[in-house]
């Protein structure tokens, strides 16, 4: 084959036509390169598997061998303005990992940040500020909590016997079907007042508090983002509205807490829920990046306000899935797919 090879006039450069082509790319892969992971929920493993809405939540388990694996295997776990101060600098080939967790919930405070911590590594924080404030209805963890807690709840005038995980689960999905939209809060109300659930209470077993907050920040590795304040879909806001949400939240955690925040999520995140006109807001409201759920990894030459970010939900319990992401390969697929 060599000789044969050898024996046509053009075999030599293109042979090394070939061997540059595949250099170039070997060294675009091992250029410095950034993967952001996102998440909302955690829970332990003895308890994830119960969950009525169980794909929401990261089991701890999980997680802590995540960061295991990725703190022996190269990837230093970064802050995403370390992210970005290194993604700038360009040089040195790293591979820079960062986790934020969306919305903020008490499990934050009480599960994941001491787990950060015991691997001695940053996490984001994208704040709700709606959540501590008290004034976005938790429905989706209400719902859940009632349906994991009862054998039997009321819809309506329907009694719904709970009687299996699988029972739970399934309820879950329709209820949440059904409610989900402009008037999910109020059939919540509803669902609470038929079930005689206290819905304050419900609201504080399951929100992080500006006290839980306060203490988090003074962490440092713990860095602190903004997620809107009601949860909004920012692409279906008037500009206003919009900026009343980006430039809001931002007021009111500079306000409770006393640290401006510097970078912003997207609620829902996907191409459908934030665009141009949407980055562009965020780059006038103060920011200096916006993430959104547009899988994908991060290279220098990334726009700052529509970072991807790889989420990982309940289902994601291998470290194979996880390499995936490290990887860029489920971001391609998606790309090639159109799924993003
Ligand atoms: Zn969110």
């Amino acid at each position: 084959m060599l000789q044969r090879l050898s024996a046509h006039p053009d075999a030599i450069p293109r042979a090394r036509r070939l061997i540059k082509r595949l250099a170039g790319s070997a060294t675009s892969l091992m250029g410095t390169r950034g993967c952001m992971f996102t998440f909302h929920r955690a829970a332990p493993s003895a308890i994830w598997d119960r969950l009525p809405n169980r794909n929401f939540y990261l089991d701890l388990g999980f997680l802590d061998r995540l960061l295991s694996h990725l703190n022996q295997s190269g990837w230093k776990i970064v802050t995403i303005d370390e992210m970005q101060r290194q993604l700038a600098d360009g040089g040195d080939r790293g591979r820079y990992v960062n986790f934020s967790v969306d919305d903020c919930y008490r499990d934050t405070y009480e599960d994941v940040v001491p787990l950060f911590r015991r691997h001695g590594v940053p996490v984001t924080l994208f704040v709700t500020t709606g959540i501590p404030d008290g004034t976005l209805s938790l429905w989706c963890a209400g719902l859940e909590d009632a349906l994991l807690q009862r054998d039997r709840v009321w819809h309506g005038d329907e009694a719904i016997i709970l009687s299996s995980p699988d029972s739970r689960r399934e309820t879950y999905t329709r209820l949440a079907r059904e409610w989900d939209g402009p008037d999910a809060a109020r059939h919540y109300t509803e669902f609470c007042l038929r079930n005689d659930i206290d819905e304050h209470a419900m609201h504080w077993k399951h929100a992080i508090s500006w006290d839980m907050l306060h203490e988090l920040r003074r962490d440092a590795l713990v860095e602190i983002g903004a997620h809107t304040i009601m949860h909004a879909r920012i692409s279906t806001c008037t500009p206003q509205a919009a900026t009343v949400e980006l430039a809001g939240s931002r007021e009111r955690l500079r306000e409770r807490l006393g640290v401006v925040p510097k970078h912003f999520a997207f609620p829902y995140g996907r191409s459908g829920d934030c665009g141009e006109r949407d980055f562009d807001l965020a780059r006038q409201a103060g920011f200096l990046s916006a993430a959104t759920t547009r899988k994908g990894i991060v290279r220098k030459e990334q726009d700052a306000f529509s970072l991807p970010r790889n989420t990982l939900n309940g289902a994601h319990r291998s470290l194979a899935m996880a390499e995936l992401h490290l990887l860029g390969i489920t971001g391609a697929a998606a790309r090639i797919l159109g799924r993003v």
